[in-house]
């Protein structure tokens, strides 16, 4: 993890957001704040520099921002993996689990070829459920997932090491509490 004291300083906390006695990791300040937005893309796709990545896979919605950029940056291909209902083709959907609940999401059956060499993308990862769920449509449709990376860290909800459990190196640029 490298830890960047200005990259941090360009996500805004809002407290008690969206209900009372949770600390909301905004990162549209991050996004807003040219310099600070190439460096964290930057940052997230160092180590595959070089490598070959086919697809990126990036989560609704600010996956689909930070995950587009990334894949632009790697040369490769953009899919969307999205809530249930909003993708026009033939899916595949899983569910997954939510703070409180479960929710469904999907991605298009042809939007990765099996053995696909696939970087998971999302702003941000806390108890994992999410990024949980999409490692395993991936895997389903055949997808080798090579990694994941996130800006933003929640360590005490434990997501990155539930990824790490199912051979998913993750990368991370700052933790918060
Ligand atoms: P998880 O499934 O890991 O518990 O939650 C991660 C998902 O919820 C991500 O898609 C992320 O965008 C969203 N999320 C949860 N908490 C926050 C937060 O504090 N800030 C932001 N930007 N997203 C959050």
């Amino acid at each position: 993890m490298t830890f960047d004291h200005d990259l941090k300083a360009s996500v805004r906390t809002i407290p008690d957001y969206p209900k009372p006695g949770i600390m909301f990791r905004d990162i549209t300040t991050l996004l807003a704040d040219a310099r600070a937005f190439r460096r964290a893309v930057d940052e997230l796709v160092n180590p595959w520099a070089g490598n070959k990545i086919d697809k990126v896979a990036g989560m609704e919605a600010r996956g689909f921002i930070i995950g587009g950029a990334v894949a632009h940056q790697l040369s490769a291909g953009f899919v969307p993996i999205r809530k249930k209902g909003k993708l026009p083709h033939t899916t595949v959907r899983i569910a997954y689990s939510l703070e409180y609940g479960i929710d469904e999401m999907e991605m298009h059956v042809d939007a990765i070829q099996p053995g696909e060499r696939v970087i998971l993308v999302d702003d941000l990862i806390a108890t994992g459920g999410t990024a949980e769920g999409a490692v395993k449509l991936l895997r389903q449709i055949g997808a080798n997932v090579v990694a994941a990376c996130f800006i933003v860290d929640l360590p005490e909800l434990g997501g990155a090491a539930k990824l790490r459990a199912m051979d998913i190196p993750v990368r991370t640029l700052m933790t918060f509490d």
